[in-house]
């Protein structure tokens, strides 16, 4: 299937010089989420994966349904103040300044194997920031799942040498 016809791409948004990659074209076609998520399970399926862990927000549409798929837990990283129990923060550096992602700090049990999922792997500082969450809580990264690399970027550097799957390619 060519997922990537189904992408559709807005030039400057929503800032001059950012192409951005709207993955709701994928979603309200009657295929793109199945095939999307059904072949992230087809990696992964045999990997032992205890629990999929999804990015705010689009990490959740993509994550979610992979973890029924594959019958783990989903456990939800957010942006700050939004999940009600105790958590664990980290700070990492945008762009323009820093920003911040948590986790409850119950979600993750010592020795999980965890897989990593957002809709597209950028720069790396958010999935990055997810996985030093995941691995504060004595979780071990399985390997990470997106629909979108922006390989130009370079973020799979920082994923160090673990699992990296990614469905659609611009350079
Ligand atoms: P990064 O931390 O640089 O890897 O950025 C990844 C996060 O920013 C993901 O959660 C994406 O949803 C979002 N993102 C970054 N660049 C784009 C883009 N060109 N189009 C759509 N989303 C993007």
């Amino acid at each position: 299937m060519d997922l990537k016809r189904m992408i559709r791409v807005i030039p400057d948004f929503p800032q001059p010089g950012i192409s951005f990659k709207d993955i709701t074209t994928v979603l309200k076609d009657p295929d793109g989420l199945r095939f999307t998520v059904q072949e992230m399970a087809r990696r992964f399926r045999d990997r032992g994966v205890d629990l999929i862990v999804g990015v705010e927000s689009r990490g959740f549409l993509i994550g979610a349904p992979l973890a029924y798929e594959l019958g783990t837990g989903f456990v939800l990283v957010r942006k700050p103040g939004k999940l009600p129990a105790a958590t664990l923060r980290v700070e990492y550096e945008k762009e323009y300044g820093t920003d911040a992602l948590e986790i409850h700090r119950d979600a993750v049990q010592p020795g999980q194997r965890v897989l990593l999922v957002d809709d597209l792997l950028a720069t790396g500082g958010t999935i990055a920031a997810a996985a030093r969450l995941v691995e504060e809580l004595g979780g071990v990264i399985a390997g990470f799942a997106f629909m979108i690399e922006l390989a130009g970027l370079k973020g799979r550097d920082r994923l160090g040498d673990r699992e990296i799957l990614s469905l659609v390619r611009y350079d």
